[in-house]
């Protein structure tokens, strides 16, 4: 399987290492020194420096996992930018960059969108989402190209059948035990989904309209299964049930086949879409749909709120995960230094700490 953190069955918000619990609830009424929204690549950055100065740091993002674009658009494409990797795979970096950011227990909040962030009167930040509130003295902004949600399935007669037997993400693969499943997609998701549901469901059967864009190791494996498979050219056209999904309709562009299967779930991994959204109304100047920063701190308009990587917006910005990781470093030393005076703005050299990753790889501190 592709992604381990942030596994499909992982409650929504726990701390990394930890499974959440009922004592969750009181720990979200916490105030935390810097909440940092998006999990991608800069996000992760920035919580690992958040971990590196002490800071009590929370993250939050809409998807399931973190990584951000690297995780929802291009998992298995090669990056050739990232100092010391001549060539590194970007869900391999994104685990890299898990293991870095979560050597602390920061707080991990997964779909959650934030909708809004409002001034208290104490001074202090409130985050609000879809699901809850959060308090925060600090916020870093690192949303990237925008909030990511699943790609739809066109057919008109879908969204009806959202949360009745229709989904966009495997939540928790027992879900689907005993099921007759379709699942709809040709990407590293949809195949991995297939094979990882074949030994649990009564049967699967995959749908795709053009050539499997999957690793060709996991792809030649679900050829060898006893997955049924239905490409090219298959779309789904229409869903059908009485309250619950209980078959599918589809059809074959060219030949004009069409077929109706009986069906208990339909899981659709079409990829992933991503908007802007709310960013003009959360009150920080945006220019040319980036948001407006100091380049030299990374503040943006609203004196305690920094903002780093792709969602910034300056004439010499480059939208590239080193510039970002580099923003994240300034705008979380930046943000120590306005929770107290007393927080030095330059960070001692890592190379000079003894950190939780020390440890954990039993290295010699100097
Ligand atoms: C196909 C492709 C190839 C690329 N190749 C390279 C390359 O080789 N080298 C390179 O340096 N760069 C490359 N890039 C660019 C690189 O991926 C981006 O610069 C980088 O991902 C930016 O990281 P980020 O953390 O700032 O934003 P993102 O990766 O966009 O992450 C932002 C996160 O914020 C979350 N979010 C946004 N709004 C909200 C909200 N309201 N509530 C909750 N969560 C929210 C999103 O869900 C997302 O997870 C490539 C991009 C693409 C598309």
């Amino acid at each position: 399987m592709r992604a381990t953190y942030g596994s499909p069955s992982r409650p929504p918000c726990a701390r990394a290492g930890e499974e959440a619990a009922p004592h969750v609830k009181a720990r979200l009424v916490e105030l935390f020194d810097i909440t940092v929204i998006g999990g991608g690549p800069t996000g992760l950055f920035a919580l690992f420096y958040a971990g590196m100065r002490g800071a009590k740091a929370k993250v939050i993002d809409i998807l399931p996992e973190l990584g951000g674009q690297l995780y929802a658009l291009y998992p298995e494409k090669y990056i050739y930018d990232m100092p010391g990797y001549p060539a590194v795979l970007a869900q391999t970096l994104v685990d890299a960059c898990v293991e870095q950011a979560m050597q602390w227990p920061h707080a991990v909040c997964l779909e959650e969108r934030v909708t809004s962030i409002a001034r208290l009167e104490d001074g202090y930040l409130k985050i609000t989402t879809d699901r809850q509130e959060h308090w925060t003295k600090t916020l870093i902004l690192c949303t990237g190209i925008g909030a990511f949600s699943p790609r739809k399935l066109p057919a008109s007669s879908a969204a009806a059948f959202e949360g009745k037997g229709l989904y966009y993400y495997a939540r928790s693969f027992d879900d689907f035990a005993g099921k007759r499943v379709v699942i709809v997609g040709g990407g590293d998701s949809a195949v991995d989904y297939a094979l990882a549901l074949a030994p649990k469901a009564a049967d699967v059967t995959i749908v795709h309209r053009s050539a499997f864009r999957a690793h060709s190791h996991t792809v030649e494996q679900m050829r060898n299964s006893t997955i049924a498979i239905r490409h090219p050219d298959f779309e789904v056209t229409a869903v059908h049930g009485n309250g619950k999904v209980e078959a599918v309709t589809y059809a074959n562009r060219k030949t004009k086949e069409q077929i109706t299967q009986e069906c208990d779930a339909l899981l659709c991994a079409l990829g992933f879409v991503s908007d802007l959204g709310e960013l003009e109304q959360w009150g920080i100047e945006v220019e040319a749909r980036g948001v407006v920063v100091d380049t030299v701190t990374m503040q943006t308009s609203v004196e305690g709120i920094y903002a780093a990587g792709d969602i910034i917006h300056h004439a010499g910005k480059l939208k590239l995960i080193a510039c970002g990781t580099s923003e994240a470093a300034i705008a979380v030393n930046q943000a120590m230094a306005y929770i107290s005076p007393k927080n030095k703005l330059q960070p001692a050299h890592s190379s000079n700490l003894t950190l939780p990753i020390t440890k954990k790889l039993n290295l010699e501190a100097e």
